[in-house]
């Protein structure tokens, strides 16, 4: 299935050239932060800025952003530098600072795509305004939510629509801020296959050193653009410090991304290089799941005086595992010596955590 969508190209500099970059700070925090990150990233060649103005914070009390006291200090860089603005927008009060203001370009955020009330009245603010609009995912992985997102600001009228993969929320995500299920993508791209995709590597990562990763995963996929945070003192910044990186790293980092040869016909050992990628994320997402309860195991053993190696419960796992193996044609022997090794890591983490403890005792 396909939907109908009215699509138009978004009208941005740099469209067709992949990656198209949308690049700025998490939030506009101070009038001299953003000037010298906007100038900073001018120099470099960006074109489109971003800042976040109004800032959703799953705790009270954090910095929420500065409001439309921001305002002008981004029209101050779309007047010095030339650049396109573009900010995040959730209700329709948003929409309109944000329109008065000159904003060029405005996205959804994630929490605003997982909620049809709140996308409802942001599109209802919309309607008869021709702008570009990208809407992230939403929170959990459920594509229909972020489709109907784009449907209902298309049904009011916005036709240069894109989206925005910045991970899903799920319970204990060990290696990256919002698990990047790459597969909810895929389909997205299979359901519309004319919208421009972007990828935020900030928020999917949530750290510095995935960013390159990311990119370069997101455009093995054939996504269109970035969206990354990128900050004049990353350390400094007042929200999501960990995941930003000054222009001139992020200039450094983009760099290095590989863009493929798209005229090859690699395309379906590509896809299965791809579905193999999301297949080892997940298999490293579970080693380290189990090895987390190895460790509670070990303190248990400690604290009940049991020796680390239990030789009847290992035997029988690799028993188990084998004839499972072997039943969905796996060698027998390949299966165990995946457990042997795995066993052999789980013992070695245990028998840190037994000497970790002596030590403090
Ligand atoms: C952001 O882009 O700064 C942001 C708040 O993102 P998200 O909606 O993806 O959490
Ligand atoms: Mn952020």
């Amino acid at each position: 299935m396909t939907e109908e969508l009215c699509l138009e190209p978004l009208g941005l500099p740099g469209e067709g050239r992949r990656p198209l970059v949308v690049a700025g700070p998490c939030s506009a925090e101070t009038e001299e932060q953003v000037m010298a990150t906007a100038l900073q990233l001018k120099a470099l060649g960006y074109k489109i800025f971003r800042a976040g103005i109004w800032k959703p914070r799953t705790h009270p009390g954090g910095f929420e952003g500065q409001g439309k006291r921001a305002l002008p200090w981004l029209r101050r860089v779309k007047e010095e530098t030339g650049m396109l603005i573009a900010t995040e927008v959730a209700t329709p009060i948003h929409v309109e600072q944000a329109l008065n203001n000159g904003f060029d370009l405005l996205w959804i955020g994630a929490r605003t795509t997982a909620n049809p009330f709140a996308m409802q009245a942001v599109a209802d603010e919309l309607r008869g305004v021709d702008i570009p609009v990208l809407v992230k995912n939403p929170l959990n992985p459920d594509i229909e939510l972020w489709i109907g997102a784009l449907q209902r600001l298309n049904h009011s009228g916005v036709k240069r629509l894109g989206a925005i993969h910045r991970g899903f929320s799920i319970y204990e995500s060990e290696m990256y801020r919002n698990a990047p299920m790459w597969q909810v993508v895929i389909e997205l791209r299979r359901r519309i296959p004319e919208i421009p995709i972007f990828c935020d590597p900030s928020h999917i990562g949530g750290r510095r050193d995935l960013i390159l990763p990311l990119c370069q995963q997101a455009m093995e996929l054939g996504l269109d653009g970035l969206v990354v945070e990128s900050h004049c003192s990353p350390d400094e910044a007042w929200s999501d410090a960990m995941q930003q990186v000054t222009p001139e790293e992020l200039h450094r980092l983009l760099a290095q991304i590989v863009i493929r040869d798209e005229k090859v016909p690699t395309e379906n050992i590509t896809a299965l290089r791809k579905e193999m990628e999301i297949v080892d994320d997940q298999m490293m997402e579970l080693l380290i799941r189990r090895m987390k309860i190895s460790r509670q195991m070990g303190i248990y053993k400690k604290e009940h005086n049991m020796p680390v190696l239990q030789l009847m419960r290992y035997s029988e796992i690799l028993d188990k595992r084998s004839a499972q193996g072997e039943r969905c044609g796996l060698s027998p022997s390949f299966v165990k010596r995946i457990f042997e090794n795995i066993h052999e890591e789980s013992v070695r983490q245990q028998i840190d955590i037994v000497n970790s403890q002596q030590e403090n005792a």
